[in-house]
């Protein structure tokens, strides 16, 4: 496990199930599975929040990471063009672990549930070491937006700002006897994320490949361009500048775009669509491009630099 990353470990393991049933339109390798049932196109999804490597249960509310837990599984769900319709959870948790915790984290379910208009319908839990919250997602579709969509010439959208989650949870991590009010609202994009389900209608009916910026833009993008077989150039000067990250970054002696690029657990939606239709497209950034050829790029005024996806893996 040492020496093989999240996703080379993926392919091993997938690379030994073959789907054999022919309403499967989408398996393995997206940001959901999409089934044709009777015509209808629904999306599954799964994500996990583990206590030690997703959250610290000293650093977040119970309330926010049931939030949380539900915003990142609608991210996927979204990112496919769908909403979401109907979910399960597994919960797995330590016998000394307070009942009024667990109350707590599914207040925050109940909130986001209300907050994207789905319901959870089932699930289970058992005895662990760790805190452990696992969601199963469905949602639908008209159509299913896949990250190997993209197309040369593709403008390249980003629907909000990146790198605010990692500064808040690095902030998070500096434990501050007292923070300012601008670290607060920093750390908040980290401890409670909203998944851009806003955006919706537009992925579903524009979009010709989208993912969730989860593990960082530039590694997010990485698959896209794998998957779509396109080169993709950002534009350095039209990726969106957070002010608060801004002053992060001036008192820390950081670079924002380490953050914008790299930085993880964002949630914002990135997709391409064609120069024509992109004239639609309202309140998202348009960052780039894509264009024949692969690798992703950074283009600064006239000079272009590769970019190497090193998002982040949970392994
Ligand atoms: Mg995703
Ligand atoms: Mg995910």
């Amino acid at each position: 496990m040492e020496h093989i990353g999240e996703f080379d470990l993926i392919e091993k393991l997938t690379s030994l199930i073959d789907i054999k049933d022919s309403s499967v339109v989408v398996g393995f390798g997206d940001d959901c599975a999409c089934v044709n049932i009777n015509g209808k196109l629904i999306l599954f999804s799964s994500d996990i929040q583990i206590e030690g490597s997703h959250f610290l249960k000293e650093k977040i509310s119970p309330e926010d990471l049931g939030w949380k837990l539900i915003s990142v599984n609608v991210s996927d769900i979204v990112a496919c063009g769908g909403l979401p319709k109907w979910s399960l959870i597994s919960i797995a948790f330590p016998k000394e672990t307070e009942i009024s915790f667990l109350e707590d984290v599914y207040k925050g379910i109940k909130k986001a549930l209300d907050f994207y208009s789905f319901s959870l319908i089932g699930g289970n839990t058992a005895k662990a070491n760790q805190i452990v919250f696992d969601l199963f997602i469905t949602g639908e579709t008209k159509r299913f937006v896949p990250r190997s969509g993209g197309k040369e010439g593709d403008i390249l959208f980003l629907t909000g700002h990146t790198g605010l989650s990692r500064a808040g949870l690095e902030l998070l991590l500096m434990e501050k006897k007292e923070y300012e009010d601008w670290e607060k609202q920093l750390i908040s994009f980290h401890t409670k994320p909203t998944a851009r389900i806003d955006f919706q209608p537009v992925v579903e009916r524009f979009a010709n490949c989208c993912i969730d910026v989860s593990d960082g833009l530039a590694g997010d993008l990485g698959h896209i361009e794998k998957q779509s077989k396109v080169k993709i150039i950002l534009e350095k000067e039209n990726l969106p500048v957070h002010p608060l990250l801004e002053k992060f970054c001036k008192k820390y002696k950081k670079d924002p775009y380490e953050y914008i690029l790299f930085g993880g657990e964002d949630y914002q939606l990135v997709f391409s669509i064609s120069k024509e239709k992109a004239k639609e497209i309202k309140n998202a950034y348009p960052i780039g491009y894509l264009e024949k050829g692969k690798g992703l790029f950074l283009k600064e005024k006239k000079n272009i630099y590769p970019i190497f996806p090193k998002g982040f893996q949970h392994i």
